[in-house]
């Protein structure tokens, strides 16, 4: 079991189940109906779900890992967990796989996770409950490029007690858990945000000309439109989105033959020492979208606003 002895692919493994444990804590805490709602900010919102999400998931990654950087979107909190929230289990189809070369020598200094226990807060308290994904970014050596995107409540009005899906990807290696799908040639169908919209936000949208415009929570649920060929782009001009917002994301949508950028083109850094807002906000093309001709639609004046 050579391969498996790989830190970036054990990481994988066991982000894959760790997520899916976050997952039934986030149903687990709607089911009991007090979300313990506190207000970060300005239309910012952490409930229950984020809080227990995140502790499960930095107990669990801390035991399994315990000289790894994790930066969690709800910060520094305590760290004794329920023991049924510790996880040690790994995805044996993940451990599996021969590990890209490029990783062999990977060591725990060189990688950073990135949790954003819950994306789509504000969708989870007003019940838009497949828009929330469980975020877990792998950068190695400053770059996104290994991600778990879960969904708690994937095709949950069809099938009520489903337990969710698992997305995961790793650049060199590919993608599981969803059917990649390139969008339909001939059109633009583009998702925004629906909860953090602004006169910036809007101009970079109506720049695209879009034919088709889808207005969803969370930066997990717009990638994953990309991923399975419902949306040809993403655009936020924006400071909003943070590293724990993008790093899985682009790592699967790139892993996938998606691109992620800022706005002007350029790809963030991932590194512990960043600053967290994606502050030249966020453009994502799906697989077989030019991204340099969607960067060329949005206008210097849009541009300029974020240096
Ligand atoms: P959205 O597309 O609005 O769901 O935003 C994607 C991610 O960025 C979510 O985690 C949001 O909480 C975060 N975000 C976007 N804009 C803001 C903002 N103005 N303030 C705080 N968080 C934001
Ligand atoms: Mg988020
Ligand atoms: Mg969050």
């Amino acid at each position: 079991m050579a391969q498996n002895s790989a830190l970036v692919m054990r990481l994988l493994a066991s982000s894959v189940v760790v997520a899916n444990r976050a997952g039934k804590i986030i149903r687990d805490v709607m089911s009991r109906g007090d979300l313990g709602i506190v207000e970060k900010g300005k239309n910012d919102l952490q409930t229950e779900a984020d809080r227990s999400a995140q502790r499960c998931i930095i107990a669990s990654l801390s035991q399994q890992f315990p000289d790894i950087a994790i930066i969690g979107e709800e910060g520094t909190q305590n760290p004794e967990v329920p023991s049924d929230w510790i996880v040690t289990d790994s995805d044996h189809s993940i451990l599996s796989m021969q590990c890209p070369n490029d990783y062999k020598k990977i060591e725990t200094k060189d990688v950073v996770v990135w949790v954003d226990p819950l994306d789509g807060t504000s969708e989870y308290t007003q019940g838009f409950l497949d828009h929330v994904t469980v975020l877990i970014g792998l950068s190695i050596k400053g770059k996104a490029l290994g991600g778990v995107i879960h969904q708690p409540y994937y095709n949950y009005k069809v099938e009520p007690e489903s337990t969710g899906r698992t997305i995961w990807g790793l650049v060199g290696l590919g993608v599981g858990g969803f059917l990649p799908q390139q969008p339909p040639q001939g059109k633009t169908i583009v998702t925004v945000t629906r909860s953090h919209s602004d006169a910036l936000v809007q101009a970079a949208l109506e720049a695209l000309h879009p034919d088709e415009t889808i207005r969803v929570g969370g930066a997990g649920n717009k990638v994953l439109l990309l991923m399975e060929g419902r949306a040809h782009t993403y655009v936020f001009a924006s400071k909003g989105c943070k590293k724990w917002d993008t790093c899985a994301p682009e790592a699967v949508l790139t892993a996938m033959g998606g691109k992620l950028t800022d706005i002007h083109g350029s790809s963030y850094n991932y590194e512990k020492t960043v600053e967290h807002p994606n502050s030249r906000g966020v453009l994502a093309t799906a697989k077989g979208v030019d991204h340099e001709s969607i960067l060329k639609k949005i206008p210097e004046s849009v541009k300029n606003k974020f240096p």
